[in-house]
């Protein structure tokens, strides 16, 4: 593929160049867990390069799947050029990603995070319980500065945030954090509305269980950037085994090739939707990048190209109010995660961000929504039925 092909020709021909070049249209899966090997030393060569986080070489065997499989090494090309990243390395599960992150940098002799929440619960827990080994100082973008030391391994951050869609200026935490790493959680975003790597960050994150697969039936996890950070991670990978079954990538590569045309659908239903739940008197707030005033909306139009599909509705009646409305809808679905093609609803203080402290959980009046490609009239219908239901 020519590198300077335009966005959504990345999204539909990425990784799947050796394919045409074989002869083939689309990939098939390698579910092969060892290789044949040409002689010993041929293959001790090539256990060497991919067990120390190596690249498969033009004369390499993969060896052995915890080291390399082809088809995972298709959905990393296809994803890294969407993220404008050198390479990628793919997980079982987003934080499975995380941890080798983590892992890597621990391993290395750094241990101290600055992270700004709000965070997805689970990388607010493993960060926030020192379970790998880091110990975390929560900043503000203001005060990243202040608690930055010569140990300090990496600045986490997530934009939007889930589960409250809170917004980041990546250029400004990039430019606070002087030489530290900065990683972004990229997952709401998606490389169609944002490209943390053009602002500044030096890692991306995804838990490809959300919109990357896209249709709720696979788990994964994605990190891009900088080769040299993913020749660590595969190290990392390699050694302790958190790899992304052949299956998975089939079905997140395929999932790239939508990507693009159910990010920009959903988002359309979602403008569409909160401009019309806005008034209704069970909310005292929308937020929803697309509705952001001030300081946020000037950023959300700097560093996005559009509002995305999640929002989170703050209901005037608390916990009693967010707990009849997931009760109460019928065509979306009261469950968590995000970014597939069906509307979905939950109370992250009770689920997602079950485990974050008392002081930073999200308030017991929020709860999240991820629009899905239904139409948006019925979405509409449904939303408001459950809204009516809160108040008694
Ligand atoms: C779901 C999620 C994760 C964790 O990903 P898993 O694939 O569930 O491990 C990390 N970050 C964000 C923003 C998420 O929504």
């Amino acid at each position: 593929m020519d590198s300077d092909v335009r966005f959504d020709t990345r999204a539909v021909h990425g990784g799947m160049e050796s394919i045409r070049e074989a002869g083939g249209h689309v990939p098939s899966i390698d579910l092969s867990t060892t290789n044949t090997l040409a002689d010993v030393a041929a293959g001790g060569d090539s256990y060497e390069n991919l067990a120390s986080g190596g690249a498969l070489g033009a004369h390499d065997s993969p060896v052995y799947q915890r080291l390399w499989n082809t088809g995972v090494a298709r959905f990393e090309r296809s994803l890294a050029g969407l993220e404008g990243a050198e390479s990628a390395v793919a997980f079982g599960t987003g934080m499975a990603a995380l941890t080798a992150i983590l892992t890597a940098v621990v391993s290395e002799g750094r241990s101290h995070v600055v992270a700004l929440r709000p965070l997805y619960g689970g990388t607010d827990h493993v960060l926030d319980s020192g379970l790998l080994g880091t110990h975390v100082s929560w900043a503000t973008p203001d005060t990243i500065a202040e608690h930055v030391t010569s140990e300090t391994a990496l600045i986490v951050c997530e934009t939007p945030a889930n589960p409250t869609l809170d917004i980041v200026d990546i250029a400004e935490v990039a430019h606070r954090a002087g030489n530290v790493p900065v990683l972004v959680d990229n997952t709401f975003a998606t490389p169609v509305l944002q490209r943390p790597l053009s602002l500044g960050a030096t890692l991306v994150l995804h838990s490809a269980t959300k919109f990357l697969g896209g249709h709720g039936d696979v788990m994964g996890g994605i990190v891009a950037g900088p080769e040299e950070w993913m020749r660590r991670l595969r190290h990392v990978r390699a050694l302790t085994g958190a790899l992304l079954h052949p299956s998975a990538a089939y079905l997140l590569h395929r999932g790239m090739r939508t990507l693009p045309v159910r990010v920009r659908a959903q988002q359309e239903t979602t403008r569409a939707l909160t401009e019309r739940l806005r008034a209704h008197p069970a909310i005292s707030s929308i937020r929803y990048p697309g509705l952001a005033t001030g300081a946020a909306a000037e950023t959300v139009s700097r560093q996005m190209s559009g509002p995305g599909s999640l929002f989170a509705l703050e209901l005037t009646g608390g916990y009693a109010a967010a707990s009849r409305f997931v009760d109460a809808v019928r065509l979306a679905c009261h469950a968590v995660s995000l970014g597939g093609i069906d509307t979905l609803v939950q109370h992250p203080a009770s689920l997602t961000h079950r485990p974050v402290a008392a002081g930073a959980k999200p308030g017991e009046g929020i709860v999240r929504v991820s629009v899905g490609l239904e139409d948006a009239l019925d979405l509409e219908k449904d939303l408001l039925q459950a809204l009516d239901q809160t108040a008694g």
